[in-house]
C-alpha cells in the first residue's frame, strides 16, 4: 500500500507544504500517538514524499521536509482542496439564490391590462409592470415590461399570488363571454 493512502498522511503533506519544515513535535497536532506518527514518516520516507533528517549531537530533534515528490502530491491536493472549497461555496450561494423565492417584491395594484409590483432587489422606487395579454390560442398570459420575458421572476411572483390567480380567472371568464355576445 501507497503511504499516501494511509491515514493523516494527507495532512502532513499539506502541513509541511505550508510551513516548509517541521519538527517531529510540531506534527502531534496531527497525530497524536508518537507510534503511529513514528510508522507514518518512516513510509512517507521509504516512499519518497518526506526527507528526515536528525541531528546526531545533543538531544534527538528530527527536521522533516518535503522532497521535491512530495512537493509535487500536496500541489496536487492542494488544488483538489480549493476544488472542493469553491464547490461548496458556489453550491451554498446557488441554494441561497433561489429562484423561487419572491421575498423582495410586493403586488402594488392590479388593473385591467396591467399589474404593477415592486422588486426592492431592482429598485425601491419604480414599479414593475406587467401586462395582461392575450396570446393567439385565446390564454391569458403576463408579460414583464422590465424583464420583456413571460417567464422571468417577476412573473412567477405575479401567478403564484391568490389575488392575481382569482382575477385572471375572472377576465378570462369575462373574455369568453364576451365572444359569444
Ligand atoms: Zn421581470
Amino acid at each position: 500500500m501507497d503511504s499516501l493512502d494511509l491515514k493523516y498522511s494527507k495532512s502532513i503533506l499539506l502541513y509541511l507544504m505550508k510551513k516548509k519544515n517541521a519538527k517531529k513535535s510540531d506534527l502531534f497536532k496531527i497525530v497524536s500517538n508518537n507510534f503511529v506518527l513514528d510508522r507514518l514518516l518512516d513510509k512517507l520516507e521509504i516512499d519518497g514524499y518526506i526527507q528526515i533528517t536528525k541531528n546526531i549531537i545533543g538531544p534527538i530533534i528530527y527536521n522533516i521536509t518535503l522532497s521535491e515528490k512530495g512537493k509535487m502530491v500536496a500541489l496536487g491536493l492542494m488544488k483538489i482542496d480549493n476544488l472542493t472549497k469553491n464547490l461548496v461555496e458556489k453550491s451554498y450561494l446557488q441554494n441561497n439564490k433561489n429562484p423561487y423565492s419572491f421575498d423582495d417584491q410586493k403586488l402594488i395594484n392590479i388593473y385591467p391590462k396591467q399589474i404593477l409590483i415592486s422588486d426592492m432587489e431592482i429598485s425601491d422606487l419604480k414599479a414593475i409592470s406587467l401586462n395582461i395579454i392575450t396570446d393567439e390560442d385565446g390564454f391569458i398570459k403576463l408579460y414583464c415590461n422590465h424583464d420583456k420575458s413571460m417567464k422571468c421572476k417577476h412573473v412567477l411572483f405575479a401567478w403564484s399570488l391568490n389575488e392575481i390567480q382569482n382575477f385572471i380567472q375572472l377576465q378570462y371568464c369575462n373574455s369568453k363571454l364576451q365572444e359569444h355576445s
